[in-house]
């Protein structure tokens, strides 16, 4: 009998579990529901893959990633592991094939689309078979308030009352509290063990830096930070997704739209290159994520605020997922809050939402204006605690502070004295005694504060009062207008003083998003090798159609890197090559690491 660990090591690869996968592969393969929350990149997949492999018959798992299904497949298959997928794409001859197998015990694991697994057919398929377990990936999508909801996903709590008697393992990578609930009520899995890990993602580094010619910061961030890497921007509207791809091409970055207004073929192929080459940026709106499970995503980049941390989060968690340094990094100034009000006033949803819906940007606000940590801020959010993590912006560069309270009453005051309707833009103007067509049509060159504020720089108005929003001193209108909240009273009245963060220069604002390498190449001797090793495996993924990634991640690559095995059994010791990928590629690395030992042992 193969023990959980000689599966992981000799078909998987790895020396060690991580985290708690031992322990969930134990609970479920010992007959236990399970319900798994793990960050992406945490894991998740072995944790149904071993017990489905331990228990006798085939391990069922409902996915509503469709596009992804060949892609794990063949990973699997790679591994030898008996895999198949049942989904739309196929034709009925082959959908009929794999239902035979799955009679006659030929398969460990089934990747099935929800709406087939719940048709009379199919349960009675089941019931006619060896089930191991039953997997639910992506167990949020039973959450009719998340935008992953899938109706399907409902009446999967059928599986439970069809077969009381095998076990359920139900893993999602929602950190959000009131989704968990919902999924343990919807699913019926109130007798299962919760697994519940930390949602911190070390590798990733977070960084915001203040919008200024945003295009030009994105095009500095991707050429200085992440030159040939692989990445997704992230853009508000299609419009912008467009316009933002289009720019990147024309300055040579190879870059592709998506977004739900491309046609169904546009989409797929653009995600198709993404997955499959291994420098392809992809300009977004929110619609492309879900399911992208390609690990070696190094960035992911924020042209606009996103609405919640929740979101946020999410998006950015599709960095890094094979734990390599990767960035999250974001511009935002004060007309990304005064756009999302707006679109939550207008939304036309019951006010109790909308309540909810200003809560959660402010909660984003305050992400964007912290003055230390934004790791802390974001794990605090998901009520963990967090020490300051050293792998973000404000860790790295610790951000000046200066005593704003005198600036801040001449702001204020001009608030107050020009009516409190009047956008940032216009408030700054008097501030810096500008004589402006409107100014003069408003009559505000009279204004006592016109002027006052030359002593500080526009960059550093524009910060103060996007900080005073942030901590609910000033309020803006759905227009943008500026007026004054109860919080402020204190320091009008110089009773409180304020310590505000001092904008940085511009070259700073620019670079806050440092160079953060895959593997460190510090010889051409190793670029030299790390070339050849991409190459070996590009032509190799080429050969048998799949992504570079289904044949070794970069992880796997990096310690190729740094070990130089030089025989087969010094290869078999590198993380992520087991048995089967010993066998299939063993020798086609082996020869390219023993090529480069001998040119340069010379
Ligand atoms: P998730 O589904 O939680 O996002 P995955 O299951 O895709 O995460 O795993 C993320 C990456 O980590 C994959 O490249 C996977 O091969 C790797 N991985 C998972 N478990 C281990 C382990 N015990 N040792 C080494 N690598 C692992
Ligand atoms: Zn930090």
């Amino acid at each position: 009998m193969p023990t959980a660990l000689s599966i992981l090591q000799h078909t998987f690869g790895y020396p060690a579990f991580r985290g708690q996968q031992a322990d969930i592969v134990e609970h479920v393969a010992a007959n236990g529901d399970a319900l798994v929350l793990m960050p992406t990149g945490g894991g998740k997949s072995l944790c149904y893959q071993i017990p489905a492999l331990l228990r006798p018959g085939c391990g069922i798992v409902v996915s509503p990633l469709i596009a992804l299904m060949q892609d794990q497949v063949d990973a699997l298959t790679q591994l030898g592991v008996r895999a198949a997928f049942l989904n739309s794409t196929l034709d009925l001859q082959e959908a009929n094939a794999i239902e035979q197998r799955l009679l006659n015990g030929e398969l460990d694991l089934l990747y099935v689309a929800p709406e087939r697994l719940l048709t009379p057919r199919f349960q009675s398929l089941l019931r006619r078979s060896q089930i191991a377990i039953f997997a639910i990936d992506e167990a949020h999508c039973v959450s009719q308030w998340g935008h992953d909801f899938r109706p399907e996903y409902i009446q999967l709590s059928v599986l439970h009352e069809n077969f009381p008697d095998i076990p359920r393992i139900a893993l999602t990578a929602t950190a959000d509290h009131l989704t968990r609930l919902e999924i343990v009520d919807r699913l019926a899995l109130q007798e299962a063990k919760v697994f519940l890990s930390s949602f911190d993602r070390p590798n990733i580094r977070y960084a915001v830096v203040e919008k200024d010619n945003p295009r030009k910061q994105l095009l500095y961030f991707l050429r200085n930070a992440h030159p040939g890497d692989a990445g997704i921007v992230y853009c508000l509207s299609r419009k912008k997704v467009e316009e933002t791809a289009k720019w990147l091409q024309e300055q040579g970055i190879r870059a592709l739209p998506y977004h739900a207004g491309l046609d169904a073929s546009t989409r797929q192929a653009h995600q198709t290159r993404f997955l499959r080459e291994d420098n392809m940026v992809i300009v977004a709106t929110v619609a492309f994520g879900m399911g992208i499970d390609k690990p070696d995503v190094r960035f992911v980049a924020h042209l606009n605020l996103p609405k919640s941390l929740e979101g946020y989060y999410q998006e950015t968690g599709r960095a890094g997922r094979d734990g390599l340094p990767a960035s999250a990094w974001m511009t935002y100034g004060l007309q990304d809050v005064i756009l999302l009000r707006e679109m939550i006033e207008q939304s036309g949803t019951p006010d109790e939402i909308k309540r909810i819906e200003r809560q959660k940007l402010d909660a984003m606000l305050g992400y964007c204006e912290a003055p230390s940590c934004r790791r802390q801020v974001l794990l605090h959010y998901f009520s963990e605690d967090a020490t300051p993590c050293g792998n973000c912006d404000l860790c790295l560069n610790p951000p000046q502070t200066w005593d704003a309270t005198t600036a801040v009453r001449k702001a204020l005051s001009t608030i107050y004295r020009s009516g409190q309707r009047y956008g940032a833009g216009h408030v700054i103007d008097i501030l810096l005694g500008r004589e402006t067509a409107k100014m003069r049509e408003c009559g505000h060159q009279h204004l006592s504060t016109f002027g006052i504020g030359k002593d500080v720089s526009e960059a550093q108005w524009r910060s103060t009062l996007r900080q005073l929003v942030a901590t609910a001193m000033v309020g803006v209108s759905e227009h943008g207008g500026l007026h004054l909240l109860d919080a402020c009273r204190a320091v009008l009245r110089g009773e409180q003083t304020l310590q505000l963060r001092r904008v940085s220069d511009d070259k700073q604002i620019i670079s806050a998003g440092s160079k953060t390498a895959t593997v460190t190449l510090d010889t051409d001797e190793e670029r030299e090798l790390w070339a050849a090793l991409r190459q070996c495996r590009k032509h190799l993924a080429e050969e048998q159609n799949v992504p570079a990634y289904v044949i070794f991640g970069d992880a796997t690559l990096k310690h190729m890197l740094e070990k130089r095995p030089q025989s087969l059994e010094a290869l078999h010791a590198i993380s992520g090559i087991g048995d089967m990928k010993l066998e299939k590629y063993g020798t086609d690395f082996l020869a390219v690491l023993q090529r480069h030992h001998k040119i340069h042992a010379l």
